[in-house]
């Protein structure tokens, strides 16, 4: 049995690679030899991940993509599928962060846009994809969810709902979908240094890293990069349903 640990020729759509691990995704897969579909919610940041890329001489294109968009969605899937001739790999990765407290008067508001962001989008992202990747030789979904779908944080409980719904996708759409040869696993990254955390000061990210993660430091978007690419090469064939923490050992750690 030959498999292959190349991604050349393969097209992959990566959802909000404008910034953090959506961009080191894309540039990871660019430099592995895919096609990729740079998109995002802010499109001024897709083109600059995009531009980026194309200045290493590497394959891309970049598309304004809001992905609590559906129709949106099936258009730019389509636009991808017609300009690299097909799709192979979808990263769900797009995300915000929801904090909010259960008895706030935003609470419903906060929960509605978490759930369509962070899950319903995933989707509806792999069912407009389905069609595409149904005729591709080594069809990959990502889907990025948290360690907070593991453990939780408190007033995090829209996000925490969320990402703990899109393991349990994870996992019946590998089921469902494994026949086809279509592999879908999802990561769960711990403390990332991305746009997401970056409004939390340096120090208290280092204390919370040494008090709470093995590795005690924060991890860098392409620590988690690394392994979403991992997952979606040709030999990456008889890995599907699994939810695996990208976290330091953070989940690993009791004391
Ligand atoms: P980031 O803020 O750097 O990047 C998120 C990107 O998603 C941004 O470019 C943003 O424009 C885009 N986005 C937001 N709403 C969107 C929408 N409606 N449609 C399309 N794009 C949209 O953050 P990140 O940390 O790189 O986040 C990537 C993923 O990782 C998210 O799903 C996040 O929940 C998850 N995550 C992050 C951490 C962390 O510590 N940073 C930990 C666990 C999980």
């Amino acid at each position: 049995m030959t498999l292959s640990r190349s991604l050349k020729g393969s097209i992959a759509l990566v959802t909000g690679a404008g910034s953090g691990m959506g961009a080191a995704t894309a540039r990871v897969f660019a430099a592995e030899g895919a096609h990729v579909a740079v998109t995002d919610y802010d499109l001024a940041s897709a083109e600059a991940v995009a531009y980026e890329i194309a200045q290493e001489g590497l394959s891309c294109a970049a598309w304004g993509l809001d992905v609590s968009d559906p129709d949106r969605i099936r258009a730019v899937v389509g636009e991808i599928a017609a300009k690299f001739g097909g799709l192979d790999i979808v990263i769900n990765n797009a995300g915000i962060s929801a904090f909010c407290p259960i008895d706030s008067d935003a609470y419903d508001a906060v929960w509605a846009k978490s759930l369509a962001v962070l899950l319903t989008s995933h989707q509806q992202v792999i069912r407009a994809a389905l069609p595409h990747l149904r005729k591709s030789a080594a069809p990959r979904i990502v889907n990025i969810a948290s360690t907070e779908a593991l453990g939780a944080t408190s007033r995090d409980s829209p996000y925490a709902a969320a990402k703990a719904g899109v393991t349990g996708l994870t996992r019946a759409l590998a089921v469902e979908l494994g026949r086809e040869g279509i592999t879908v696993n999802c990561i769960c990254p711990g403390p990332i240094a991305t746009g997401m955390t970056a409004a939390i000061a340096d120090d208290d990210k280092a204390v919370f890293a040494k008090r709470r993660t093995a590795l005690g430091r924060y991890g860098q978007p392409e620590e988690v990069a690394h392994v979403t690419v991992s997952l979606c090469l040709p030999a990456a064939s008889y890995i599907t349903g699994a939810t695996i923490p990208v976290d330091g050992g953070l989940m690993a750690r009791n004391a």
